[in-house]
């Protein structure tokens, strides 16, 4: 590149340099640290129960040995859910490094590559996605279209009310949710989180039905209990803020409309967090409704309860 001053190209991206930590050491959670380490050392012990059952009289399905083999085929499944979640884990890359954008310093695990929805990780300090190359880290680039989710913290103190109360109010950026095209006339409703974006998203059969399983067992445990506190109980705020979200819309041009792009929604929501999927749409929306995209002021105060919450 030839030396010039002039500032036609745009600014470099800031990044921040990182330290490489062993995969094992990214977990966020030690039941998911046990069932992925733990499965291999189990298959292993229930293929050996098959081999020596097996082995005797009447093998695997004699009278008293029909039941077991049945049964153990549950944690077989089990077992191979946890050993494909391990290789991606184990395929993933676990860095100590500053945020470039806000400085938090945090051990962040950037997904396996053979799955591109997961390797665009937040922050966990201010409102940024980053990204990896080598120890290299940088913010998410605008045309990233990973899903960017938006948690209550961040929105509430920004979020107006409808006049009956019931639903939030925000602006938004006037161009295409989806593709940023400035020519969008058209609206198109938010959408709960949902199974046809999993299935979108993942790579191929044995991914959806291992997600699946694994969601079922761990991943959505919260979910899943704050679904059926709602059910059982008074709503969760969780619930109240996915309620007051539902109406929302944003802006689409003629290609993102539900019928011309009915399996990539540009903004859904789930257990109160909205989530988008542009950066770019992100960013302006974070902007235009100057809701808080650095670290958390000291002494934060947690988020107002929603006054029907109780
Ligand atoms: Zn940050
Ligand atoms: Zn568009």
């Amino acid at each position: 590149m030839a030396d010039d001053p002039m500032q036609s190209a745009p600014p470099a991206p800031k990044t921040a340099v990182g330290t490489r930590r062993p995969f094992y050491l990214g977990y966020d959670s030690l039941l998911t640290a046990g069932f992925q380490l733990g499965s291999p050392f189990v298959l292993v012990w229930i293929l050996s129960w098959y081999l020596g059952v097996g082995r005797e009289p009447g093998g695997l399905f004699g009278e008293h040995n029909f039941p077991p083999t049945l049964l153990l085929l549950i944690p077989t499944i089990a077992c191979l859910v946890g050993i494909y979640r391990l290789s991606d884990q184990a395929r993933s890359t676990v860095l100590d490094s500053p945020c470039p954008c806000c400085g938090a310093l945090h051990r962040r695990t950037f997904g396996a590559l053979s799955k591109p929805s997961d390797d665009a990780v937040a922050c966990g300090e201010c409102a940024a996605y980053l990204r990896i190359r080598g120890l290299e880290v940088s913010e998410e680039s605008p045309a990233g279209m990973h899903g960017y989710e938006l948690w209550p913290q961040r929105y509430l103190p920004r979020a107006r009310r409808s006049p009956d109360g019931e639903h939030m109010l925000f602006e938004m950026p006037p161009m295409c949710a989806t593709c940023g095209a400035a020519e969008a006339p058209q609206l198109r409703e938010i959408e709960e989180w949902g199974a046809r974006t999993a299935a979108a998203t993942s790579g191929g059969i044995l991914g959806v039905v291992a997600d699946e399983v694994a969601s079922e067992a761990f991943g959505n445990a919260r979910y899943r209990a704050a679904q059926r506190r709602s059910v059982a109980t008074a709503p969760t705020a969780e619930a109240l803020h996915d309620k007051a979200l539902s109406a929302l819309t944003v802006p689409v041009c003629a290609q993102h409309t539900e019928e011309a792009d009915p399996w990539d929604a540009p903004c859904q929501y789930r257990c109160g967090r909205i989530l988008w999927r542009s950066y770019r749409y992100y960013k302006a929306f974070l902007a235009l409704n100057q809701i808080w995209e650095g670290r958390p002021p000291a002494n934060t105060p947690p988020p107002a309860p929603d006054p029907r919450s109780s």
